[in-house]
């Protein structure tokens, strides 16, 4: 693998080098029938990595037991394989909760082997991609920041996911040493054990905050600070799924859905079902569910439903819950409920300002504050040239409520006036508007495989 641009025109352009963009790349080496060329253009000297796998700590977890994380539909138990030392190490394995840091190194081994095995050949590109247009004969023609450009048949957007800027006035001035990203692993490993910290936003990364203070052994104050105070529930101990007919949900609204769900999961617990039960039997008809809502259902789903849906649905390890609510229990960590409004730095502090329930506005100083707002799901505020380049250019359009880009159900991505771009993919995060459940390693690896296909020109064997 070089660095560096090339003059000849590749097959498949592969653009970002995350999680979605490696599973392409293994796809199509993996497919490949003939020397295809392939390139895949990433910023990151690192591959596999993007934002969810670049931890190098051990107690950042994947939030999915072993057996879900497969690179491939067709080979459910590949990713246990990697980590089992033998036969009988699977079993345990399966269920467990790995380190993600594991989950980079197995995609990158995966990759690796593919290379080596493949018809075709794969060109990594450290660079970003900052701008794509069409040439007449209908190729892709992208040109990359640090100058240089290149040419493919097809391409796959795999940009992935923006970290969002903290919501606050003042957030710009804060000095760094005050304001850390979630996502930074690093630095909240390097937080003074005696600091008192704040984590803003109450999802999956504020779990790896606390889980690395905690690690630590932190001994100063922690608080986290979000719009609903919604923390993460726990997987139930054994992957029970409860057994109810879906085509029923299909045909309802959403506060019917609302409403049946909970039946459900009272039903399950006359039966000794946990309530993640009835979650796991809607798992695999995430996409039918929200493409089943009428627009502006899923508009009240955003606005009312969407954060109560995701504490649910995106559940952490029981271990790293239990720690979490040890703390809690403690009285180390409070969580409150409000929005945050502005911040300043105060000497050796940081005052923050947050409006509560009943509209008071109340005040405290911590020593850090840790950004774990999420993700910019809106493509306008990405941030990424090269989105801003495509949409402008009417070469894509926003997906559905603004979020991503729009894209026709075989992953193409649709242009200004609705048609689909004959070779440009988008996959994972990009795809939440269309297709909500979009990010998973589950859809992840089939879109990936799709794409990888279709441009290969080959059909599903
Ligand atoms: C903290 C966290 C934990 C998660 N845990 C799990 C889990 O346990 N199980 C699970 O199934 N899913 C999990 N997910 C969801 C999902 O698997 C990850 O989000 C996954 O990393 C998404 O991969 P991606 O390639 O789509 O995006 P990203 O990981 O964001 O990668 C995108 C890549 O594109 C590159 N890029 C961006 N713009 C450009 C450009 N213009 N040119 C070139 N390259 C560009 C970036 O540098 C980056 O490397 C988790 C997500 C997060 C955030």
């Amino acid at each position: 693998m070089t660095d560096g641009a090339d003059d000849a025109v590749f097959d498949i352009a592969i653009i970002g080098g995350g999680a979605g963009g490696v599973l392409t790349a293994i796809h199509a080496l993996r497919l490949a029938r003939t020397p295809a060329r392939i390139v895949l253009v990433e910023p990151s000297p690192v591959l596999a990595q993007g934002v969810a796998y670049a931890t190098r700590h051990a107690e950042h977890l994947l939030n999915v037991p072993a057996r879900g994380m497969s690179a491939f539909d067709d080979r459910p138990g590949d990713f246990v394989d990697f980590l089992a030392a033998g036969a009988a190490e699977r079993d345990a394995l399966a269920g467990r909760y790995a380190e993600r840091r594991r989950y980079a190194d197995y995609l990158r081994t995966r990759l690796e082997q593919a290379r080596q095995a493949s018809a075709a050949t794969l060109r990594v590109v450290q660079d970003r991609a900052a701008g794509l247009g069409f040439a007449d004969d209908g190729s892709i023609e992208l040109e990359l920041h640090g100058g240089a450009s290149l040419r493919a048949r097809g391409a796959v957007l795999a940009i992935g996911n923006t970290p969002r800027p903290l919501p606050a006035r003042g957030a710009g001035a804060l000095p760094a040493s005050r304001l850390l990203a979630a996502w930074d692993y690093d630095a909240i490993k390097g937080i003074d054990h005696d600091a008192d910290v704040c984590v803003v936003g109450s999802g999956l990364s504020m779990a790896d905050a606390l889980m690395s203070l905690a690690d630590n052994g932190h001994r100063g104050e922690l608080h986290v600070l979000s719009r609903h105070a919604l923390l993460p529930m726990a997987h139930a101990a054994t992957p029970d799924s409860a057994d109810f007919d879906i085509e029923p949900l299909l045909a309802m609204g959403l506060r019917g859905r609302v409403r049946a769900l909970r039946g459900h999961a009272h039903g399950g617990a006359r039966n000794g079902l946990p309530w993640q039960a009835a979650m796991e039997r809607l798992r695999p008809h995430g996409q039918a569910l929200w493409q089943s809502l009428p627009s502006g259902e899923q508009r009240r789903f955003l606005r009312h439903v969407v954060r109560h849906w995701d504490v649910h649905r995106h559940r952490i390890a029981p271990q790293v819950h239990a720690r979490i609510e040890g703390l809690r229990e403690s009285g180390q960590l409070r969580v409150h409920r409000g929005r945050l409004r502005h911040v300043i730095a105060q000497g050796n502090c940081v005052r923050m300002g947050w409006q509560q329930r009943d509209g008071s506005l109340r005040e405290f100083d911590v020593d850090v504050l840790v950004n774990a707002t999420g993700v910019e799901l809106r493509a306008q505020t990405m941030r990424n040239a090269l989105l801003d380049g495509l949409l402008g250019h009417g070469h894509a359009r926003p997906g559905p409520h603004g979020i991503g880009v729009d894209t026709a159900p075989d992953g193409r991505v649709l242009d200004a006036g609705g048609r689909a771009q004959p070779r440009l993919y988008a996959l994972g995060s990009l795809r939440i508007g269309s297709l909500w459940e979009s990010i998973a390693v589950p859809e992840l690896r089939g879109q990936a495989e799709a794409a990888a296909r279709a441009l290969l020109g080959q059909g599903k064997e």
